[in-house]
């Protein structure tokens, strides 16, 4: 398409004013949705009970979504939590940012029809939601208390959950993380527009009543080596998730106000909680009154342009080195941002950033897309001399993560790597090459999503389990 009629397209017609109560009702809707009871029942109703639950065979934890829309639909809502929370850690959680386009909703039949979806995970966390109001969810208390005790080496929902299933099952949990508050990516990743910061702390204020203890601001590596942690408990389990940012090399990329997306999001939500933020009093971090541009295409890019029209930004460039047909992230993500008035500029990358301190323009070119690579997805390749500026204040890189050196952080140099560097589990025990220490979450996965957090973190509490019970006969088979 010319450049001229790419623009066209691209203008936002609404007024500030008129943008800014979209944004406002969208973030109701997105944060309230399906919270009505005649609505959650509509929905559950409309499920077909097929005989092949697609929605559950893609739902990473398996849930059993057919048996509790049909709960749901009959009002029967303690069982429908019953249900629902015996598969899953944290549903509330996930029914309001799984990208369930990708998974359960987008492999419903009904959606598969053309009727539209069942809206799933509303559902789910309507049912969630319905059983906190009703005093059902309950902090995990153990039957019997056992003697021995697992180490959880980052509070993310890899970590969460697999202190939830170890606790319940009766050992000591002692969970370290580096940061002042647990939580990990759902505190000071995900925006509070998608996931509100009191759904979390809820979350970890039961555990904190069941027993789990948090050590916060407790970093392995400098607090303690991995060796220490092995000394005090029967078993370690590695959830340190993915935080190493990937970085563009242009000329100009170290200019001022070149930011990281996770410095960028991080300042934004704990000013959210109410923190002291210097880079964001400074302007440093704020995007309000600023021509921002978003460089990469995935969730961590949706979060951060979205954040950006909050915060009031002039204008909020989307940056993409390929076309939209092969954005990485939830095609409900970059919908939502459209329709909030930011700006794609597709099959474009960074050549160089201009301006003298700081960055006053990003000089991008234009790419087609050549022939696949080994993974299947085309090389960006670059037109000579198609080169444009897009003038900006606030660059905001958002080009994915990847794990930091684990062993050497930890002071184990001889714990195992994949050549990603993400750490190497065997699939079945979850155990690493180190007797007695597992690892779940990103830091095996690379980065993923909360609900495979989820299950990785359950899995491993539950081969924790096995190990240690088999390091104590007596009570393994008391216990049979
Ligand atoms: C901006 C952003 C938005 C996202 N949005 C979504 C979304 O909408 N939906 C979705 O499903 N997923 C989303 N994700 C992905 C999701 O957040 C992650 O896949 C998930 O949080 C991974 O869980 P985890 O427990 O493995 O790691 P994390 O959540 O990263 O938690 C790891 C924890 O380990 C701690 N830690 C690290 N090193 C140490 C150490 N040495 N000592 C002690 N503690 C340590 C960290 O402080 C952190 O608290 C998003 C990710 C990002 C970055
Ligand atoms: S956990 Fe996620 S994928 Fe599974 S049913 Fe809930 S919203 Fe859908």
């Amino acid at each position: 398409m010319p450049e001229k009629m790419l623009k066209f397209v691209n203008v936002d017609r609404r007024t500030p004013e008129k943008r800014a109560a979209d944004v406002r009702r969208r973030d109701f809707e997105e944060i309230y949705r399906g919270f009505d009871a005649d609505e959650a029942e509509v929905q559950a109703s409309r499920c077909s009970q097929c005989g092949i639950p697609f929605c559950q065979v893609h739902c990473p934890v398996q849930n059993n979504i057919p048996d509790w829309l049909m709960l749901t639909a009959a009002g029967r809502m303690e069982e429908a939590y019953e249900l629902s929370s015996a598969t899953n850690t944290f549903p509330e959680i996930c029914g309001r940012i799984c990208p369930q386009d990708r998974l359960c909703e987008g492999n419903c039949v009904i959606e598969r029809a053309g009727h539209g979806t069942v809206t799933i995970g509303a559902v789910e966390s309507y049912i969630t939601e319905t059983a906190f109001a009703n005093g059902w969810v309950k902090p995990p208390k153990p039957l019997r208390q056992l003697d021995q005790s697992v180490a959880v080496i980052g509070g993310g929902p890899a970590g969460l959950s697999a202190a939830d299933r170890l606790r319940r099952k009766g050992y000591g949990v002692q969970l370290y993380d580096r940061y002042d508050r647990m939580g990990g990516l759902m505190i000071y990743g995900i925006p509070n527009f998608k996931l509100e910061k009191t759904v979390v702390k809820r979350r970890i204020e039961l555990l904190e009543q069941g027993g789990v203890v948090f050590h916060r601001n407790f970093e392995v590596g400098r607090d303690a080596t991995l060796q220490e942690l092995r000394e005090r408990h029967g078993a370690v389990l590695i959830a340190t998730g993915v935080y190493k940012a990937r970085d563009i090399k242009a000329p100009g990329v170290g200019l001022g106000n070149i930011v990281k997306a996770l410095d960028y999001l991080i300042a934004s939500n704990r000013k959210g909680l109410g923190d002291d933020v210097p880079a964001f009093d400074d302007g440093t971090l704020d995007a309000d009154g600023r021509r921002v541009v978003v460089i990469g295409a995935g969730d961590t890019a949706m979060d951060c342009v979205r954040t950006a029209v909050r915060q009031g930004a002039e204008s909020v460039t989307c940056l993409y080195r390929r076309d939209k047909a092969n954005m990485p992230g939830s095609r409900r993500e970059v919908q939502y941002a459209e329709e909030e008035g930011v700006r794609f500029t597709t099959l474009a990358m960074p050549a160089a950033f201009l301006g003298d301190d700081a960055v006053c323009a990003v000089r991008a070119q234009r790419v087609h897309l050549g022939v696949a690579d080994a993974s299947g997805r085309q090389t960006p390749e670059v037109i000579e001399g198609s080169e444009f500026n897009v003038d900006s204040d606030l660059v905001i890189k958002a080009l994915g993560f990847e794990p930091e050196d684990v062993p050497t952080l930890f002071g184990a140099p001889e714990l195992q790597t994949t050549r990603w560097g993400t750490v190497k589990v065997n699939y079945q025990t979850k155990m690493t090459n180190l007797d007695g220490v597992f690892a779940a979450g990103d830091i095996v996965r690379g980065a993923s999503l909360v609900v495979w957090a989820i299950r990785d973190g359950r899995d491993a509490a539950d081969q924790i389990d096995r190990y240690l019970r088999a390091r104590q006969p007596a009570r393994a088979q008391a216990a049979e």
